[in-house]
């Protein structure tokens, strides 16, 4: 069966595929043109991912301007030039609070609904898109139809949908069970796009051996973190915060940052090091562990770390040092002393390599960007055929810089889609 929206010729029809970040605000995009908006969306409700971003309450953008916006990007920072331009942090804080969702500011610039709800942002967009009556269509797309050489619509179990244009959200594959689980890698590839390979970023990170599994649940503020390539002692990624052990390695804040920044991550080649008390340096640290050894001193070793170091880490570092647990504290040397400040201040965690992909907050890598018009998301390879959010090959940071991506990619696509301009230079070739 197909279903044909169009009632009034003058009216363009634009198919979007899938209801998250991206695919909410590209609906919104071109319904505000005055396109009629049909929305496609597998699960029984829009917005699954972005109702637990930032830990239910999500982060979506960074207030910052766009050069430091654009040093957040790790990939293809350039291809974002023109979405960011267009549409800037400083616009998804005015549209989100024009659609009443009041927003604050917090460390490291960091936007969230005042309330701490991602349930806001995602009640919001849809508010919207009611208000625009987008039609919302809980059906799983199975493919984007095409003639010659242009995209005409889309295919569900139920039938073939017409539309003048077409824009793919369906994001990466990372927590599928949020409705992500690739499908639009499937479609471009059908229409002939490159899908760059999809791999983890913001990911936890696996140890070599068994070091963390110790202290599983174990979680650290306040550390200094560092990932040192080992062949070359070069720093790769420097932050402070927060970290929490598991049984597998390492996770929380600055390791799913640091992880942004490792590429071709194998057994041994990077190392994470943590001063756990980066707010002494080594003569200070040594004059602490010289009050504690006084205090306890007739005490076993084992018993005299308790006031320096949190109960779960005290039996590890002590193996890690190699003095004797049982050994007096009076009768630890000068050099097991100083063998133990170096390495409370440099505790050194050879890394295995990522956690899987479904684990990642982000997929890397997806449509390739060359292969779409920066001004406009139109594929330059099939006209009508339009890219937003994660399923594109850009990804950024932690910080809000992910959502803003998606944000700004999409209103780029439903505005382009909506005016079917034809701005693709390629298009002319391509088209009957
Ligand atoms: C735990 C977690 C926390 C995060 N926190 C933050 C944060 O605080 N700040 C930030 O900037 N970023 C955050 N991110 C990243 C951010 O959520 C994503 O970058 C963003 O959601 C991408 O939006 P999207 O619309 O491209 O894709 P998605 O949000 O993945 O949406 C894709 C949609 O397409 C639908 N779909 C897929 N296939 C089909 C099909 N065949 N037919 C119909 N529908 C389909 C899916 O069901 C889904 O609803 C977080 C990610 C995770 C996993």
């Amino acid at each position: 069966m197909t279903f044909t929206a169009r009632k009034n010729p003058e009216t363009r029809t634009v198919a979007v595929i899938g209801a998250g970040a991206a695919g909410m605000m590209a609906a919104v995009q071109a319904a505000r043109q005055g396109s009629r908006v049909l929305l496609f969306e597998r699960n029984d409700r829009p917005g699954k991912k972005l109702r637990i971003t930032g830990k239910g309450r999500c982060n979506l953008t960074n207030d910052c301007d766009r050069e430091e916006f654009l040093n957040h990007i790790p990939t293809n920072p350039r291809f974002l030039y023109p979405a960011i331009s267009g549409f800037s942090p400083q616009d998804t804080m005015q549209f989100f609070e024009e659609l009443g969702v009041p927003l604050k500011t917090e460390r490291g610039r960091r936007v969230f609904p005042v309330s701490d709800r991602a349930q806001d942002i995602v009640d919001a967009l849809e508010r919207e898109c009611h208000a625009l009556n987008i039609a919302f269509l809980h059906e799983r797309v199975t493919g984007i139809r095409t003639t010659k050489g242009r995209a005409i619509g889309v295919s569900t179990a139920s039938g073939n949908y017409d539309a003048d244009a077409v824009i793919l959200c369906t994001g990466g594959v990372s927590y599928p069970g949020t409705g992500s689980t690739g499908d639009g890698y499937r479609f471009a590839k059908e229409t002939g796009h490159t899908v760059m390979q999809p791999t983890p970023s913001l990911v936890p990170l696996v140890e070599m051996g068994k070091f963390c599994a110790g202290m599983q649940g174990l979680s650290l503020r306040n550390i200094a973190f560092r990932i040192v390539k080992t062949e070359d002692e070069k720093t790769i990624y420097d932050d402070f915060g927060e970290l929490l052990f598991t049984h597998f390695g390492l996770s929380g804040p600055v390791v799913l940052s640091a992880s942004a920044h490792l590429s071709d991550i194998t057994p041994g080649k990077y190392e994470a090091r943590i001063d756990l008390k980066p707010a002494l340096d080594e003569k200070k640290l040594d004059q602490r562990l010289l009050s504690d050894f006084a205090k306890y001193r007739n005490r076993d070793f084992s018993n005299a770390l308790g006031d320096l170091l949190p109960q779960k880490l005290i039996a590890p570092m002590i193996a890690r040092s190699g003095i004797d647990p049982s050994k007096k504290v009076h009768s630890v040397t000068r050099e097991e002393r100083e063998g133990l400040g170096r390495l409370i201040k440099c505790l050194r965690i050879p890394l295995l390599g990522f956690r899987p992909i479904d684990e990642a907050i982000i997929t890397r890598g997806g449509i390739c960007v060359k292969e779409v018009n920066p001004g406009t998301m139109e594929s330059k390879l099939m006209p009508g055929l339009y890219f937003a959010g994660e399923i594109l090959d850009v990804d950024g940071y932690t910080g809000g810089f992910n959502l803003q991506i998606a944000f700004s990619t999409a209103v780029l696509a439903g505005i382009h889609a909506a005016r079917g301009a034809d701005t693709n230079p390629k298009r002319e070739d391509k088209t009957e």
